[in-house]
């Protein structure tokens, strides 16, 4: 019912976008998906940061300091009474009338909503499965903007071809997926495409990483190619609304012996223990 809508709390009907602005023209703007727990933002900081990064290379000006829209943010998890959810925020560069160079004296629109959204726990527990596809994006895959055609069409091949999600190749070397990043496990070493350029830098991604370091499980920030994606013990992604999921099917084959293993299955409960502790904090 209530959302953000520049720095104010007001009704989701009252909200109108304007035909002239840049997001909804040319895709201009920037977003974030945090997860809630129990009513708390989950690490927030490295949103807010990854935020500021993103702002920072799509040369937008953030039109309220980070600090004041967590609180807002909190303010709307506290209104809509949110306790296990999203909340999607995005900030686009304005209104003005179509044309390319950024307009003189427009300012960013900035909105946000939140929702309830279950954990998937059955698709935790059992896994997913994907196929691999060409990553036709540009070379910028470390901002987080609203233009997600590719990652839209690649999702959509995906369910058309019975699958659950889309993992991307560069010239054979994989990337990530449609909406999470993919690590695979040989040998018991995790093995992940460097967060560079290529490749969204997730949050959860990096939680997972600090979760393995923890649990002394050896990571290797480094890509790996379909061929030893196909001879892979475990294959998995990571996510905000995923957190770590397993992939046990990929183009119609089986990932290890098809079923989530134990090395994601520790990864998952040490991630479930990070939840826990937001709770109890
Ligand atoms: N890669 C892509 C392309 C994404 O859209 C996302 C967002 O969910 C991720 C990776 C995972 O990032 P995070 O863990 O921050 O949700």
């Amino acid at each position: 019912k209530w959302m953000i809508w520049h720095h104010e709390l007001v009704l989701r009907s009252d909200v109108r976008v304007s035909p002239d602005d840049r997001g909804y023209v040319f895709g201009d703007g920037i977003y974030e998906v945090f997860r809630v727990y129990d009513g708390r933002i989950f690490e927030p900081e490295a949103h807010f940061e990854r935020l500021i990064r993103t702002a920072e290379g799509t040369k937008l000006t953030l039109p309220y300091d980070t600090a004041s829209i967590q609180r807002r943010l909190e303010e709307l998890l506290d209104r809509e009474g949110v306790r296990d959810g999203t909340i999607y925020l995005q900030i686009t560069r304005g209104e003005a009338p179509r044309a390319h160079p950024f307009p003189a004296g427009a300012e960013p629109n900035l909105m946000a909503y939140c929702k309830e959204l279950a954990r998937p726990s059955e698709a935790m527990s059992r896994g997913i499965s994907a196929v691999t596809l060409d990553d036709i994006r540009w070379l910028r895959c470390d901002l987080k903007t609203l233009n997600l055609l590719p990652n839209v069409l690649a999702k959509q091949e995906a369910v058309e071809r019975g699958a659950d999600d889309a993992i991307w190749h560069r010239s054979g070397t994989v990337t990530e997926c449609s909406a999470s990043n993919v690590m695979m496990v040989k040998d018991g070493i995790v093995r992940t495409h460097p967060a560079n350029h290529l490749i969204l830098h997730g949050i959860t991604r990096a939680v997972v990483l600090r979760l393995a370091k923890r649990l002394e499980v050896p990571v290797r920030e480094e890509a790996f190619t379909l061929e030893e994606l196909a001879s892979a013990d475990e294959l998995f992604g990571t996510g905000t609304t995923i957190e770590v999921m397993p992939i046990v099917g990929v183009d119609g084959r089986p990932v290890g012996n098809g079923q989530p293993g134990p090395v994601t299955r520790k990864l998952q409960q040490a991630f479930e223990e990070e939840i826990a502790a937001l709770r109890r904090r």
